[in-house]
């Protein structure tokens, strides 16, 4: 398996690199604290193709794969701007409507994600779910032609900058009474779909929501797909590209973090003229978590070849590992670097702890490390389900 990147690939890292630190934390964290979004960023992104690399370019799109989009998602982070609806918005949904939507879905919908005019968000977390979706309690009942949506979702990002919403609901009439899970591209601003925002220890520009769906009344084709059919394999299809790119934005986090401590330690100095750095009390521990951040960024190019080569079932394998280790890499990583920054760790205006709450929230979503470790002890270690 070659891991290399193609000449236009190392070109979109470049260009992702400087266009991330035109903009950077201060910019991120200021947004941030203003109660602001990154529109700019997201539009200058979309502009240059970024947003889209990975949708086909009879859609408007570069044409290109996951990798490309895990790029994107790695450089920004390592600029210091972590965007968690680039995993929604183009991993999530592109992906998902381009796999399994309608031609007429597609058109209506990939141009806008590829340019970054348009967001699509994705709801399938709710309140007494969590974890196990099959648990899922948003229901979705036939009235004519038309779909009417009850129910309640929380967590869910950047309600208040999307067009769309990708709700995941049950069929009413799965008379086995196993989940047969829908998928339908709401409107944000339809009758009956109300939010409130959730109040997030997390130092972001993108906001959480619980979205409530009151008899949200929609036309036939909001159906992601021609049939009903379509919905547990559209589900899935979303969820390679989702881990992949949360943790290509975790692994970029992290080598954000150590970047800022190992520039710090360099050149402080309190003990004569050697600088803090020079003590391997100071110096281990970030050389540590480097190595951590390596790793899991070797194991997202695995997953991300593996993904972009339709291997899907190796790469769900490889991408449940990537997120579970660049989750804790990140955690690690920005950890080590508030601690080795001392008293300056914990400023905004050195910007690391500023990223704490982002790094913990990777560690439990899109999916917990917990339920990470069962997939792996369940599909690769043959153990049984104690759940
Ligand atoms: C910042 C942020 C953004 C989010 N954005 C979205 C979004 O855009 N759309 C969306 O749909 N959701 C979103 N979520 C929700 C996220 O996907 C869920 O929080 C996550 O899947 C965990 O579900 P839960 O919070 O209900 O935890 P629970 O399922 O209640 O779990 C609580 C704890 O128990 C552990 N646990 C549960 N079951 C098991 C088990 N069988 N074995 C071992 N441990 C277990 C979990 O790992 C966790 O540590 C977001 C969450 C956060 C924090």
């Amino acid at each position: 398996m070659n891991f290399d990147l193609t000449p236009e690939q190392e070109q979109l890292r470049d260009a992702v690199r400087a266009l991330g630190k035109r903009y950077g934390h201060r910019y991120f964290v200021a947004k941030a604290k203003a109660g602001e979004h990154t529109t700019e960023l997201w539009q200058e992104a979309g502009q240059l193709g970024y947003l889209g690399v990975n949708i086909p370019t009879e859609y408007g799109g570069g044409g290109g794969g996951i990798t490309d989009l895990a790029i994107v998602c790695e450089e920004l982070a390592a600029a210091g701007c972590p965007l968690l609806l680039l995993v929604v918005s183009p991993a999530i949904a592109a992906t998902v409507i381009n796999r399994h939507g309608t031609e007429e879905q597609r058109k209506r919908h990939l141009p806008g994600l590829a340019d970054g005019s348009q967001k699509i968000v994705f709801a399938i977390t709710e309140p007494d779910a969590g974890s196990n979706f099959h648990r899922l309690a948003t229901v979705a009942r036939r009235d004519g032609e038309d779909w009417v949506l009850s129910g309640r979702k929380c967590y869910i990002s950047g309600v208040d900058e999307a067009g769309h919403v990708l709700v995941v609901a049950r069929t009413e009439d799965s008379s086995t009474g196993k989940l047969k899970p829908a998928l339908f591209i709401v409107p944000t601003d339809v009758a009956g779909l109300t939010r409130s925002k959730l109040d997030m220890e997390i130092v972001s520009p993108e906001n959480q929501f619980l979205l409530f769906l009151d008899d949200v009344r929609l036309p036939a084709d909001a159906l992601v797909g021609e049939s009903l059919d379509a919905g547990l394999p559209a589900l899935f299809s979303g969820l390679n590209p989702e881990r992949i790119t949360v943790a290509a934005m975790g692994a970029g986090t992290g080598r954000y973090a150590i970047e800022r401590a190992a520039e710090y330690t360099a050149s402080r100095k309190v003990w004569g003229e050697r600088s803090i750095g020079s003590h391997q009390g100071v110096s281990h521990p970030l050389a540590h978590a480097a190595v951590q951040v390596e790793l899991a960024r070797l194991m997202i190019q695995k997953a991300a070849t593996l993904y972009d080569a339709d291997r899907d079932l190796e790469a769900a394998v490889s991408a449940n590992m990537a997120k579970y280790a660049a989750g804790e890499a990140a955690a690690l990583a920005v950890d080590t670097a508030v601690q080795a920054l001392g008293g300056a760790g914990m400023t905004t205006e050195y910007g690391v702890a500023t990223l704490l709450g982002a790094v913990r929230a990777g560690r439990i979503a899109p999916v917990s490390r917990e339920m990470i470790l069962n997939f792996v002890a369940q599909h690769v270690l043959g153990q049984d389900k104690s759940y």
